[in-house]
């Protein structure tokens, strides 16, 4: 047996998975199919690494998903529940101990985002890898592709057949025998950071189910023309609805929160939360009857006011400018970037003057400003989408040690596993206990 432990993929859950490995007197191998590990990692939260987030379990729960958790909690948001038992052993203060242990000295952020203090996602690596390198039961190779994981068959004490993991083969043929294998290759967002999604297809291979990945916090492509002035304008304390007009259903709501217009949609941190429910309704094969999900992003300019009280005041602000043109009167409730799509929106005459404006067309521009809707045709690609929905089923898995439940001795974690959650921490969150779980347990 050339080790106790393979972990193959050094991103952020590989990496602790071998720390764990290791500091429990594992001998380890990490294989890293990149010239580097953790190169997703580095440029993590812009390059600063918002590695976790110190909302208590309870309301950390709510930010995870997950289609195949089955939690009677609401659907796609059992992700959290699943991750009970690994958050109640390894958590955010357990993450923050073991990071501050080791040097790095962190800092709490607005919305209870946790950062290095110094602002380089390079510490977090340098932590986790500084860890191994110095820790002789450890070898890391870089350069090295798994392209396969070998397993063998035996009979149990029951006399049942059981299937268990013999060795992981790389790229140019190289055979490495162990007992454990820790699959943690990410998922299939950004790709050049060496996530392409090859732990899918062997997962597969070994029997696994793998929930279909789609790109999620990824911003959102419309059918409607985004004018050129509107193009990077960002909005600030706007609110969000999608709607499926298929079923009559609003699937999503956002907080308060920025939007920016890209050439092609909606981007900024709201459109890219609403991506977490737009995007597999948006992918057809995922449609019963084929088609892709009939989605309505809906824009509130006005969250603060209801539609009665922002009537009223138009109807005040119509009253005291009434021989202003409506053109120049949009800006008393738009900025002047967001008035060519007004105009074009919403049929009335630019030139009219206020005290001509019917009141069928103050209660349409009413309606606009609280519900500006653009037709969501899709998502932007895999390039910028920073998780990845879908994975490995979490059905197959056992939420205590990470274990696959149809092959000994594999055990998978990170974003390789169907589970994905919202931006603020969670997402390396789950790797870091996952790993940290599987780790633990080998
Ligand atoms: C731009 C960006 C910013 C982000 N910022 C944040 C943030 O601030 N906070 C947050 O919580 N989340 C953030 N995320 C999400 C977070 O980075 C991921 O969820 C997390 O890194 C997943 O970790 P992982 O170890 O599962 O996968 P990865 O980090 O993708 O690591 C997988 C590793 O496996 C290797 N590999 C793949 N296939 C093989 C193979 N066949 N053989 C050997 N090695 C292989 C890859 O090269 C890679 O190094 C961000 C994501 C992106 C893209």
């Amino acid at each position: 047996m050339d080790y106790d432990v393979i972990v193959v993929g050094g991103g952020a859950a590989g990496l602790m998975a071998a720390v764990t490995a290791a500091a429990r007197g594992r001998r380890v191998l990490l294989l890293e199919k990149m010239d580097q590990a953790g190169r997703k990692l580095r440029i993590t939260g812009k390059g600063r690494c918002n590695l976790t987030n110190t909302n208590p379990l309870r309301d950390t729960l709510p930010h995870i998903g997950s289609s195949t958790a089955g939690s009677t909690n609401k659907p796609g948001q059992s992700g959290g529940v699943w991750l009970r038992n690994a958050y109640g052993r390894f958590f955010n203060q357990e993450l923050m101990q073991w990071f501050e242990e080791h040097g790095v000295e962190l800092t709490v952020e607005r919305g209870n985002r946790v950062y290095p203090a110094s602002g380089k996602a390079l510490d977090i690596f340098l932590a986790l890898i500084g860890e191994l390198e110095n820790n002789p039961n450890v070898t890391i190779r870089k350069n090295a592709t798994v392209i396969r994981v070998e397993t063998g068959e035996r009979k149990t004490e029951n006399g049942e057949c059981e299937r268990f993991v013999t060795a992981v083969i790389l790229q140019g043929g190289e055979r490495i025998t162990c007992r454990h294998i820790i699959l943690a290759t990410g998922g299939l967002s950004y790709p050049t950071t060496g996530s392409t999604g090859a732990g899918y297809r062997m997962a597969a291979e070994l029997g696994h189910t793998i929930v279909e990945p789609v790109p999620a916090l990824v911003p959102l492509k419309c059918d409607e023309r985004i004018p050129d002035d509107l193009v990077g304008f960002t909005l600030k304390n706007v609110q969000l609805d999608i709607a499926d007009r298929t079923t009559g259903t609003t699937i999503f709501k956002s907080a308060l929160g920025e939007l920016t217009f890209t050439d092609d949609g909606l981007g900024g941190p709201i459109s890219i939360s609403a991506s977490r429910a737009a995007s597999r309704p948006l992918h057809s094969s995922n449609q019963a009857n084929g088609q892709p999900g009939n989605l309505t992003a809906i824009l509130d300019l006005k969250p603060a006011l209801s539609a009665e009280q922002l009537d009223r005041r138009l109807l005040a602000d119509i009253d005291q400018n009434g021989t202003r043109i409506f053109n120049d009167a949009l800006r008393l409730w738009l900025p002047a970037e967001l008035i060519p799509l007004a105009l074009k929106q919403l049929h009335i005459e630019y030139y009219k003057r206020l005290h001509q404006i019917t009141g069928d067309e103050r209660r349409r521009l009413c309606r606009w400003l609280k519900g500006v809707e653009f037709t969501i045709t899709g998502t932007r690609d895999w390039n910028e989408a920073i998780v990845t929905q879908g994975g490995v089923s979490l059905a197959e898995v056992n939420p205590k040690t990470m274990e696959s439940r149809l092959v000994k001795g594999l055990y998978l974690a990170g974003e390789l596993l169907d589970l994905d959650a919202d931006t603020g921490g969670y997402n390396l969150q789950i790797a870091f206990s996952t790993g940290h779980a599987a780790g633990e347990a080998v």
